[in-house]
């Protein structure tokens, strides 16, 4: 079959799918894009571009409070202003989103988007159910998924009756709490920690083994060393063992290589799932 005749299903609408939508719409195919959120997916939404936005104005306070240049430029506390801030963030992520994804799908006559959940009923079929509940079919011929990943939660008792954060909530706060403690010790964790830091938030980052123990122990020892001239403080071999939530204060245990430590401080998890496409009978 030669691609001209080639219906392609694509199912998500981050950075990935996008780029199978639009090659195999270059190379001559049919393509149905399927999205049951936001267009553009994670990184523009609620992952690399806020993130970066948000560690960009973070980076810039901690420039005033302090820099190489103090003897000349004097140093001043910066006045944060998280909901103005947050507005900033907000407006570029929905001036991208439109110049990346939704404008470049609206001017592409060889693909159609699709708003809903996708899930296979057979090899070649899935049935994608609309945000207002309405059932459709797509017969497709090759399928792409580009479902993504989301937030992992940790299964840390009392966690899920609290207001906590994920990554996602934390991006989008309008506030700065004096007192966040983060969960998770890599990538997503780390930055974020950082950031709320130099925006104004006393941190505590609980590391299970230490910072970024997937990387050589000299990327987290030397992190470590700068978090910790930034008043970070970073608990290695530490696990929450239990949170609570009372008056509007987390109040987190933690049993680890430093033995039980109590605290009253806002929790964020890190760390990431993979997505799955739900799946009905499915036979080849
Ligand atoms: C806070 C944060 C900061 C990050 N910073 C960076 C960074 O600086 N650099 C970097 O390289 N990466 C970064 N990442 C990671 C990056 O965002 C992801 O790796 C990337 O977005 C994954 O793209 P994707 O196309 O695989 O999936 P996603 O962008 O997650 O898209 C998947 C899409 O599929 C949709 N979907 C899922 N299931 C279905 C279904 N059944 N039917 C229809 N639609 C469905 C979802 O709604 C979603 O829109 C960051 C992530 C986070 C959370």
């Amino acid at each position: 079959m030669s691609n001209d005749n080639l219906h392609i299903a694509v199912i998500g609408s981050g950075g990935s799918a996008m780029a199978a939508a639009l090659k195999s719409a270059e190379r001559g195919a049919r393509v149905t894009l399927i999205e049951r959120g936001t267009l553009g997916g994670t990184c523009v939404n609620v992952g690399c571009v806020p993130s970066k936005i948000m560690i960009r104005a973070a980076h810039v306070a901690h420039m005033r409070r302090a820099s190489p240049f103090d003897e000349g430029i004097a140093a001043v506390e910066p006045y944060i202003d998280r909901p103005r801030l947050l507005a900033q963030q907000q407006a570029r992520v929905d001036e991208l989103r439109h110049a990346k994804y939704e404008g470049i799908l609206e001017d592409n006559p060889a693909i159609t988007v699709l708003r809903g959940e996708a899930r296979f009923t057979d090899a070649n079929t899935l049935t994608v159910t609309g945000t207002d509940g309405t059932e459709r079919e797509v017969r497709f011929d090759r399928a792409f998924i580009g479902t993504g990943a989301g937030p992992t939660i940790p299964p840390v008792p009392g966690l899920p009756d609290t207001p906590y954060w994920t990554s996602t909530t934390a991006l989008d706060s309008n506030t700065i709490p004096d007192r966040l403690v983060v969960i998770g010790a890599s990538v997503v964790a780390v930055e974020l920690a950082q950031a709320f830091s130099r925006l104004g938030s006393e941190v505590t980052i609980l590391a299970r083994s230490r910072l970024f123990s997937r990387e050589d122990p000299a990327v987290g020892e030397a992190i470590e060393t700068a978090f910790q001239a930034e008043g970070i403080k970073v608990l290695n071999n530490t696990q929450a063992s239990q949170i609570r939530y009372t008056n509007e204060e987390f109040v987190l245990a933690t049993a680890g290589g430093r033995g039980t430590y109590t605290e009253h401080r806002q929790a964020e998890p890190g760390g990431y799932r993979r997505r799955d496409c739900p799946q009905g009978d499915f036979s080849r």
